[in-house]
C-alpha cells in the first residue's frame, strides 16, 4: 500500500502544491506570516474537509486519504502546520456534537466559510498535566463565564472557531481527575474584546501561535458540545487520528530531506568526486530512508485500524513517535550533507529543519508516547 497509494490523491495535491514554490514559502517564513492563499487554495480544492462525511459537505474520505494530503503538502516543501487543524479538530464536533450542531458547523466548515483550526487545551502552569488545567467555565443561566489562561493556542488569528477544553467541575470536587472538564465550540469574534485577549509567541519556525487570556468570557450554554463533565475523553478520543496525520506529515518531511540530500550528494563534487560517493556520506541518508520507510509502515498500520474502526491507540502513537524520530534525523543528514550550504535559507534546508523538530514536543512530545507505550501496551506500572 504505502508509496504508490492513493496516487491519485498524490497527483491532485503535488499540482497544487506546485504552484506554492520555495520562494512562497521563504518569503512566509521570513516574514513570519500565516501563508493564507495556500490554505485558501487548499480549502477551495476541498482537501482540508476530506474526514467531514459528504452529507455534510465534505470528501467522505478515509484517514489513509486525508493523511497522503498532508504528507504531499511537506513533502512538497511546504508545511502543513498552518492548516492541519481544519483537518482534524471538527473530529470531536462530528463524534460528540448535537445533529443540529453538526447541521449549523459542518457544512460551513467543510466550505471554508468557517475555520476551526483552533484548539485550546494547553495550559502555562500544567502543561501536559492537563486534567489539573485550572480553566473554569461556570454556568450562569443561558451562558458559561469562562476564567482561565491558555497557552500554545495555534492559528487563532485564522480561525473562526475554536476547540476549547475547560474544568466544569473543580478538580477536588471529582471522583477521577479525568471527569468534570467539557469541551465547547467558542466563536472567537464574538469574544475577542470581551474578555479574550490574545498575546502572539514569537518561536523557532512560522507557526503562528498564541498565549489566551480568558477575563469573564460569556460564551451562550449552546457552545457546550456533548455532555458536560465528558470533555477529557471527548480529546482523547480524536488523539489517535491526530497522531496518524502528523505521523504522515513528518513521513513527508522525511522523504523530502532524503530527496533534498540525495539530489546534493550526487551534484555536489569537492576533492574532484561527487560528496555521495563517499560512504561517510551515503550511509548516514541511507539510513534515513530505511528508517523513514519503516516509521511510514506503521503510520499505514494505524490509518488502516483507524478506517476499519479498530482500536489504533497504541499504533497512532508509535508512528508518531517513528515518524516524528525518523524525520528529524533525516533533517539532520541532510543539513549536514549540504555542509555550509545547509545553513542557507535559499536551500529550505534549515526553514524544514525547524520545522520538523516540532514534532518531537508537540502536538504530544515523545516522553509521553514512550509513557502510553510502557503503561498500556506493556503493562508497566503507571509513573504519573
Ligand atoms: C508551536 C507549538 C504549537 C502548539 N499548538 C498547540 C495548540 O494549538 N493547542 C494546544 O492546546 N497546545 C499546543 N501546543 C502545546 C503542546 O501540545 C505542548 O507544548 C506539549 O504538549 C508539551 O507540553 P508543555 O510544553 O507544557 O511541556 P511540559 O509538560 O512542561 O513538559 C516539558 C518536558 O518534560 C517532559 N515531561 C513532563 N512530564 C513528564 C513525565 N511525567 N515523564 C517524562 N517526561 C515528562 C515532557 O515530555 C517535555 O519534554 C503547541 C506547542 C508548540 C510549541
Amino acid at each position: 500500500m504505502p508509496e504508490e497509494s492513493f496516487q491519485e490523491i498524490r497527483e491532485a495535491v503535488r499540482a497544487l502544491c506546485r504552484t506554492f514554490d520555495s520562494g512562497y514559502w521563504q518569503k512566509a517564513d521570513e516574514q513570519r506570516a500565516y501563508p493564507d492563499d495556500f490554505v485558501r487554495a487548499l480549502t477551495q480544492a476541498g482537501w482540508m474537509a476530506a474526514l467531514i462525511p459528504q452529507q455534510y459537505g465534505g470528501a467522505g474520505l478515509g484517514l489513509g486519504e486525508a493523511s497522503v494530503v498532508l504528507e504531499e503538502i511537506n513533502r512538497s516543501g511546504g508545511n502543513s502546520g498552518a492548516c492541519h487543524g481544519q483537518m482534524y479538530n471538527m473530529g470531536t464536533l462530528l463524534r460528540h456534537g448535537s445533529e443540529a450542531q453538526k447541521r449549523h458547523y459542518l457544512p460551513k466548515i467543510a466550505s471554508g466559510e468557517l475555520r476551526l483550526q483552533s484548539m485550546g487545551v494547553t495550559e502555562p502552569t500544567t502543561g501536559t498535566d492537563t486534567t489539573r488545567l485550572k480553566t473554569m467555565a461556570v454556568k450562569k443561566g443561558d451562558r458559561y463565564v469562562v476564567n482561565g489562561q491558555k497557552v500554545w493556542l495555534s492559528r487563532v488569528r485564522h480561525s473562526d472557531l475554536m476547540i476549547l477544553l475547560a474544568r466544569t467541575t473543580p478538580l477536588a470536587e471529582v471522583k477521577r481527575k479525568s471527569e468534570g472538564m467539557s469541551i465547547f465550540l467558542v466563536d472567537i469574534h464574538a469574544a475577542l474584546g470581551q474578555g479574550l485577549t490574545l498575546r502572539p509567541i514569537r518561536n523557532m519556525v512560522n507557526h503562528e501561535t498564541y498565549e489566551v487570556f480568558f477575563d469573564n468570557v460569556e460564551i451562550p450554554a449552546e457552545s457546550l458540545i456533548g455532555e458536560e463533565g465528558k470533555g477529557f475523553k471527548y480529546i482523547l478520543d480524536g488523539l489517535n487520528a491526530e497522531r496518524a496525520l502528523i505521523a504522515a506529515e513528518c513521513i513527508g518531511d522525511g522523504y523530502w530531506f532524503v530527496d533534498k540530500a540525495t539530489a546534493y550528494a550526487k551534484d555536489r563534487i569537492v576533492f574532484d568526486r561527487p560528496i555521495g560517493q563517499n560512504q561517510g556520506v551515503q550511509f548516514p541518508i541511507a539510513e534515513s530512508y530505511i528508517e523513514i520507510e519503516a516509521a511510514n509502515l506503521m503510520r499505514w498500520k494505524a490509518c488502516q485500524l483507524f478506517d476499519r474502526h479498530q482500536p489504533c491507540a497504541a499504533e497512532a502513537n508509535m508512528a508518531k513517535y517513528l515518524a516524528a524520530k525518523a524525520s528529524w534525523e533525516a533533517a539532520n543528514v541532510c543539513l549536514q550533507t549540504h555542509g555550509g550550504f545547509g545553513f542557507a535559507s535559499e536551500y529550505d534546508v534549515e526553514r524544514k529543519f525547524r520545522e520538523t523538530r516540532l514534532y518531537q514536543v508537540a502536538p504530544i512530545s515523545t516522553n509521553l508516547i514512550l509513557s502510553y507505550v510502557a503503561e498500556h501496551v506493556l503493562g508497566l506500572p503507571r509513573s504519573f
